[in-house]
């Protein structure tokens, strides 16, 4: 697949929280993180259940709010934007509010995801499934959109089902054409959220490998929450262990997972094995 716009413009650093802190009601979630993910750069976050995964790709999809702190994307302000008569607030020091609806919409579609469930439209064909976001939300031209869905349902390895409708799909089919779909919004960067639970075991390597393919051969920025400690070594530049909210250990994914520095990673890592 080639390679998605040229990004040389834009900053080294993809996504920044900055002391971020994510409370309901008196249930911290997210206590004071500070995450730096790099452009370009493939992390996978690993940790028991309630540990605060989720809701950092939550926060990213913009389905959550911070609590406290500041969440960057592609060096500018994500969770807030400039107040008036304030600074551009690129480097984090402007005058912030937090971000308005209408600016919350702007800034995330630059960022993709796939859920565990793939939520396709039943009524549509796999293309129209595809085509449909970049036609309706990027305005892009809907032949020329259906030209690059083919293109992208052929990577998957699905260009023999762009007609058929995605409930005569297998589950790994569909999840798949959620890649496809996510893909054709030029994302730059990409969030799995536990893709492959949902899937019975032996549809889970068809989705693995079509990831693995992704991260090969994109630049896109991934951000990734799995149990799948196969494929979090295989993608990944950077494990993070989390721990109640916090980062417990973070490490080259060979590193961390062959010799975790932390009795909890030990205990998290034996339990998933
Ligand atoms: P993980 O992905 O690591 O399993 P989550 O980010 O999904 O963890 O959840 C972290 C904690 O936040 C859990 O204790 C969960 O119960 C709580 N939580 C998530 N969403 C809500 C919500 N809407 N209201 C209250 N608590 C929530």
């Amino acid at each position: 697949m080639p390679k998605e716009h040229d990004r040389d413009e834009q900053p080294a650093e993809a996504v920044r929280f900055d002391r971020v802190t994510k409370r309901y009601g008196d249930h911290t979630v997210l206590d004071g993180l500070d995450l730096t993910v790099g452009r370009g750069e493939r992390v996978t976050l690993i940790g028991p259940s309630g540990s605060g995964k989720t809701t950092i790709l939550r926060l990213l999809m913009t389905l959550e709010r911070v609590t406290e702190g500041v969440i960057h994307v592609a060096g500018r302000p994500f969770s807030h934007m400039p107040g008036a008569g304030g600074s551009d607030g690129a480097d984090g020091s402007g005058n912030l509010v937090p971000a308005s609806e209408r600016y919350l919409a702007e800034r995330r579609r630059g960022i993709g995801m796939v859920f565990q469930h793939f939520n396709l439209f039943p009524h549509m064909s796999v293309l129209e499934n595809v085509v449909e976001a970049p036609v309706h939300v990027l305005k892009e031209d809907r032949d020329e959109a259906a030209v690059r869905a083919r293109e992208l349902l052929g990577m998957v390895g699905l260009a023999d089902k762009v007609d058929a409708r995605p409930t005569r799909l297998s589950g790994g089919q569909q999840q798949r054409v959620a890649i496809a779909r996510a893909l054709a919004m030029r994302p730059e960067i990409l969030l799995l959220d536990e893709v492959t639970s949902a899937l019975d075991p032996e549809l889970v390597a068809e989705v693995l490998d079509v990831l693995r393919d992704v991260a090969r051969d994109t630049d896109i920025t991934l951000l990734c929450v799995t149990h799948e400690m196969g494929f979090a070594r295989d993608v990944s530049d950077r494990i993070l262990m989390f721990d109640r909210g916090t980062i417990v250990e973070s490490g080259r994914a060979d590193e961390l997972l062959d010799a975790p520095g932390h009795e909890r990673t030990r205990a998290f890592l034996s339990a998933v094995r």
